[in-house]
């Protein structure tokens, strides 16, 4: 797929051995995985070892030193899997609770959590929601208070990726008494220390991946258990918000040009009236349709990861292309559904599975109505 200037011929050959991987090793069973709720740790491992936890970290924390549409194809390529729940999962652990480690992390917690997080040996979540503070993290209360040589953590995080599972989580709490934005941290916060809590919790979709709700009841953490400056959470969080958002993007993308892709084939081969799907004008017309739709949403995207990937980081372009992205997905697979008629409903396509996995792109990493609060934030229409 050649998508000068975004991708190489190194970014086409990554993509085919990615795809070749999806097809022979996650596509024939993720759909028993999607049936006990959880993937298998193997597939970490495995996934280290052909070189795809890593992409876009440098090669002396075990990464591939690719570049950043390296990561753009590798969500991609995953959400052709038809199912949304692994590749997130993933991008949990290679895109979300890690970057703020080779970011802001010391020595000590490089080696300790993101070395072992890339070559698939921990398992890694993000706590950042709140049972009572979603989209407004400025509101979180889980606190971490200091005593003696480190910190007393309590609190609550709900909808937590990896949670029933995970090794460690990179988690916002608040430690100064100044309310809002200030006094928020982060912290590395081994998840099998006395006084953690986990309930796993059921959901409509993205089942591969299983979730949980945190208590943490006076966890006691080390000193060197702060990520990054204190008092700079927020800030840390929302520069990882923004990675976050991008992948989710893309892993939209992928998702729409599959499901667009089974609706074509299904539309070309399906004979009705004598004649094919695509014979009907309106079947035809609506393809079209989709496929524009993808192509606006791919353009916006690949346009703004290309300015991220050289450090604008604009929280707007992402909002958009984060907001445009998850609307067309839910779109672009909703009508593909309809063109399979009764076979888009049952489990035998994967296209029910995706229709319910897709809805979350317009609720996870901000929902819609976030992405237009900062959209319209930054076009100063708030503030006028
Ligand atoms: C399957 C799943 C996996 C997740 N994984 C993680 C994870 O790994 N780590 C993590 O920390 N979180 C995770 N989340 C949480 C997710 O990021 C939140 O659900 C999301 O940010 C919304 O927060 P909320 O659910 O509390 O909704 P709320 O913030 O309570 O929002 C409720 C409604 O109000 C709207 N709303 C809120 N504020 C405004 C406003 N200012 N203006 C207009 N409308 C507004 C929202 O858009 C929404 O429609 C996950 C969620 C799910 C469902």
């Amino acid at each position: 797929m050649p998508y000068p200037p975004y991708f190489t011929a190194e970014h086409d050959l990554f993509r085919q051995t990615v795809r070749r991987f999806v097809e022979q090793e996650i596509t024939p069973v993720v759909a028993q995985w999607e049936e006990v709720g959880e993937f298998p740790r193997d597939i970490l491992r495995r996934m280290a070892e052909l070189g795809f936890l890593g992409v876009h970290y440098p090669p002396e924390v075990g990464g591939q030193g690719g570049d950043y549409f390296m990561a753009v194809v590798l969500a991609e390529e995953l959400a052709r899997s038809g199912a949304g729940g692994f590749p997130m999962a993933l991008a949990v652990q290679t895109d979300m609770a890690t970057p703020p480690i080779w970011r802001f992390g010391t020595a000590e917690q490089i080696a300790r959590y993101l070395i072992p997080a890339l070559k698939g040996e921990k398992l890694a979540c993000l706590g950042i929601t709140e049972p009572d503070h979603g989209s407004d993290v400025a509101g979180i209360e889980t606190r971490a208070r200091r005593e003696g040589q480190g910190w007393l953590i309590q609190g609550s995080k709900t909808f937590i990726t990896n949670g029933p599972r995970a090794d460690f989580m990179t988690l916002v709490a608040r430690t100064g008494d100044t309310p809002g934005y200030h006094g928020l941290s982060l912290f590395l916060v081994d998840l099998d220390l006395p006084g953690v809590v986990r309930t796993r919790l059921d959901k409509v979709g993205m089942r591969s991946s299983d979730t949980a709700l945190f208590h943490f009841d006076q966890v006691r953490v080390p000193q060197q258990a702060l990520l990054g400056e204190e008092g700079q959470g927020f800030y840390h969080i929302m520069w990882e918000l923004q990675g976050e958002r991008l992948i989710s993007a893309a892993g939209a993308l992928g998702s729409a040009q599959y499901a667009y892709d089974i609706a074509c084939d299904y539309a070309k081969a399906r004979k009705l009236f004598d004649r094919s799907l695509t014979g009907f004008q309106v079947i035809a017309h609506l393809l079209a349709e989709m496929a524009t739709e993808i192509e606006a949403a791919r353009q916006l995207t690949y346009e703004t990861a290309w300015n991220f990937a050289r450090g604008t980081i604009s929280a707007k372009d992402i909002a958009l292309a984060k907001l445009v992205s998850a609307r067309m997905v839910n779109w672009v697979v909703d009508r593909a559904v309809q063109i399979l008629g009764g076979h888009g409903y049952v489990a035998d396509w994967p296209l029910e599975r995706m229709w319910r996995d897709v809805r979350l792109n317009r609720i996870g990493a901000g929902t819609d109505e976030i992405m237009k609060e900062i959209i319209s934030q930054e076009m100063g229409l708030r503030n006028s």
